[in-house]
């Protein structure tokens, strides 16, 4: 299964990308992750994307683009693969349709988390991440450019909703609660069973 994860900042994507792509047996693959990985390994590309990502804008295009589709022609990610982050422009997600469409693929889904801003900018100002043993807020998550992001996913991601639904592709599901109920509506929307792997009841 191809499934782009679209949703705001703090919507709890990265979480449920993890459980939703163990589920689907493919590849979590998220752009954020591959940034901060090359911020902290200060290549080429991190040293590029370090700049945008701090101050809570896009990095552009013709970097992300190329970075994803690599990714994606990696062995694991021939049969399936969930994307978390991207796209997050339209013109993103034309170039990973065409691209897609070169290979003879096609997207099945592209699973909208869907929660109020309030409670983001909550989430978000109270998120840690575990580095290096220790709980640090991510630079990005401070509350001022918290507000940018949001700006900036209102302003380009948030548009992907209609140009999935126009595809026939958007399924939406509410994405406040427990993870396990919002693993569960993701898994539902996906029309997966959600029994875990293993589970006599699952097939
Ligand atoms: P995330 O972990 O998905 O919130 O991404 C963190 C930051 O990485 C974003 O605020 C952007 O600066 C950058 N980023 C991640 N994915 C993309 C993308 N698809 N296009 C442009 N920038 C991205």
């Amino acid at each position: 299964m191809r499934v782009v994860l679209l949703g705001p900042p703090g919507a709890g994507k990265g979480t449920q990308a993890q459980v939703i792509a163990g589920r689907l047996a493919v590849p979590a693959i998220s752009t954020g992750d591959i940034f901060r990985a090359n911020v902290s390994g200060q290549t080429e590309l991190g040293i590029q994307a370090k700049v945008y990502m701090d101050s809570g804008d896009l990095v552009p295009d013709e970097i992300t683009v190329a970075m994803v589709i690599d990714r994606l022609a990696e062995p694991d990610a021939k049969a399936g693969f969930l994307l978390d982050g991207f796209p997050r422009t339209i013109a993103q997600a034309e170039q990973l349709r065409d691209s897609l469409d070169g290979l003879g693929h096609a997207l099945d889904r592209c699973l909208e988390l869907v929660v109020d801003e309030d409670e983001l900018v909550r989430r978000l100002s109270g998120r840690r991440m575990l580095v290096d043993g220790a709980w640090v807020q991510r630079d990005d998550d401070k509350p001022e450019t918290v507000r940018h992001r949001l700006e900036v996913y209102r302003k380009q991601t948030a548009p992907l909703s209609g140009f999935y639904a126009g595809a026939g592709l958007l399924v939406q599901i509410d994405a406040i609660g427990e993870i396990d109920e919002v693993t569960g509506r993701a898994l539902g929307a996906l029309g997966v069973d959600d029994r875990p792997a293993g589970d006599p009841a699952a097939n």
